[in-house]
């Protein structure tokens, strides 16, 4: 249905690129590919897809520090295109470094840092992993405190609701929790800590010249919910991990976009150059704290509504 939905859109005009227009001169759209796996298409549609961007966009590379230097950049009228991936997962090489190498867009790859130390893949993935593979049976098993039993008629709703209701607060009340879930929680993710290959510190360094690196966080916790101090602390941890490792970043992307107007500040205090949240809608290059868009899509015609930045997900 949402297949067709967009296919019928695009035969009744929109394939023309007409709703680029409704962006606003100067617009950024900042895709964001997180853990690549929302990216449902075929090889040969995301190769239209990615054709199809850099007929339409002018890209940027988001670690530039003078990125609004572009809006001088002359008469087009084209919208302006960055792209970024969150969280560090290795299956970049497979699912973008090909097109990201055709096409010699940059890509910013916002590093969760905690993970060049413990090689781990972070609790959030784990946890969204584990849920996504968990049977009907092993669902109905959990007791989560103050969160609805499972129910097999909504269960990608019931999925999705339980991963905000367990990673979207505080690290004490995060532990709390998983220490009085049934069954342990604690254990189940334990044994899910080598489900996604993470990118180590060599990897990235290896990475192609269009990738650059952004601070993800040391422990990719919603930053919102933890105390300034947990805040300034988390940075500079991760700060001292990049650096020990000869990673160089400038920019720092929220773990889930959520952020305090005073952590923002203080990035900006402390050199970072742009503040990447999320918001799914357009940004522009006169800003430097920057709504992006969680991409997903399983059409080319779907990708390109996306990334018009019209739809809000
Ligand atoms: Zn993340």
């Amino acid at each position: 249905m949402r297949t067709q939905i967009f296919s019928i859109l695009d035969f009744i005009g929109f394939r023309s690129s007409l709703y680029l227009r409704l962006l606003r001169p100067g617009s950024l759209v900042i895709l964001n590919f997180h853990l690549c796996d929302n990216l449902l298409l075929s090889h040969d549609d995301a190769n239209d897809f990615f054709n199809w961007l850099s007929l339409n966009f002018i890209t940027l590379d988001l670690s530039n520090s003078s990125i609004s230097l572009h809006s001088q950049a002359g008469s087009s009228h084209k919208p302006f295109l960055a792209f970024t991936i969150d969280d560090g997962s290795y299956a970049i090489h497979d699912r973008l470094i090909p097109f990201a190498e055709k096409f010699r867009f940059p890509f910013l790859t916002n590093i969760i840092s905690s993970t060049l130390v413990d090689s781990l893949t972070p609790v959030s993935i784990r946890f969204q992993r584990l849920l996504a593979d968990s049977t009907e049976s092993q669902l109905s098993s959990f007791s989560i405190p103050g969160y609805p039993r499972y129910s097999s008629f909504r269960r990608r709703r019931w999925i999705l609701g339980l991963q905000k209701y367990m990673l979207l607060r505080s690290s004490e009340s995060y532990s709390e929790l998983v220490d009085s879930s049934s069954p342990n929680l604690c254990k189940l993710l334990e044994d899910y800590s080598k489900c996604e290959r993470m990118l180590s510190a060599h990897e990235i360094r290896a990475l192609p010249s269009n990738f650059s690196i952004g601070n993800h966080s040391f422990s990719h916790l919603p930053m919102n919910l933890q105390t300034f101090e947990f805040f300034k602390n988390d940075f500079l941890e991760s700060c001292n991990v990049f650096a020990a490792r000869n990673i160089a970043v400038q920019t720092y992307a929220f773990p889930f976009g959520l952020s305090l107007p005073e952590q923002v500040s203080w990035l900006f205090s402390r050199g970072v150059t742009n503040v990447l949240l999320t918001g799914n809608r357009a940004s522009s290059l006169s800003e430097s704290v920057h709504s992006r868009i969680d991409f997903s899509a399983s059409s080319v015609s779907e990708a390109r509504f996306r990334a018009s930045a019209i739809l809000r997900r």
